[in-house]
């Protein structure tokens, strides 16, 4: 049985900027990610990233300007000897009515088809509500991250709370 833990970008793995993260400058990457990340992998759920990047149907942001981002996060976890095991995203607007854009399940179901994953024994950990929704409604635990309280943090509580 495959289990995983979602985990969203902004906010959770490098800082938020109001402005959108455009290009890979402005992607910084918060301390002790790739701990959190090791941790999660030890207890044996799968990581997979799962983010809004309206950036990119707003043209603020290129694929190859988001690809490029996201292979600098995997080749930063690789030095740290883990990674992601899948990066999804949605590159649409609200306005778009899409079903991948969190809140909506799509990138979580997308993602549970591509790995086999079961739902009833994963979470999606993220900073904002629509994480939380998003996981509810895909059929998945959902856990707000509190403001000032860092992943690794996150991570560590909820496998010693026994919760799981
Ligand atoms: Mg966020
Ligand atoms: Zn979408």
């Amino acid at each position: 049985m495959t289990k995983a833990i979602f985990l969203d970008r902004d906010g959770v793995i490098n800082q938020e900027r109001k402005d959108y993260v455009k290009n890979i400058e402005e992607f910084v990457i918060f301390e002790n990610i790739h701990d959190a990340i090791t941790l999660i992998k030890n207890h044996n759920f799968l990581v997979i990233l799962i983010t809004n990047q309206s950036a990119v149907n707003r043209k603020l942001l290129t694929i190859e300007n988001l690809d490029k981002i996201h292979e600098k996060l995997q080749n930063y976890l690789k030095m740290h000897n883990t990674s992601f095991d899948g990066v999804y995203f949605c590159p649409h607007m609200p306005n778009e009515n899409c079903n991948c854009r969190k809140p909506k399940p799509g990138l979580i179901i997308k993602a549970k088809n591509d790995f086999k994953i079961d739902l009833s024994q994963s979470f999606m950990i993220g900073d904002s509500q629509t994480d939380v929704q998003a996981a509810e409604s895909a059929g998945c635990k959902g856990i707000l991250l509190k403001q000032n309280q860092t992943l690794l943090e996150l991570v560590v509580d909820l496998f010693e709370s026994e919760k799981i």
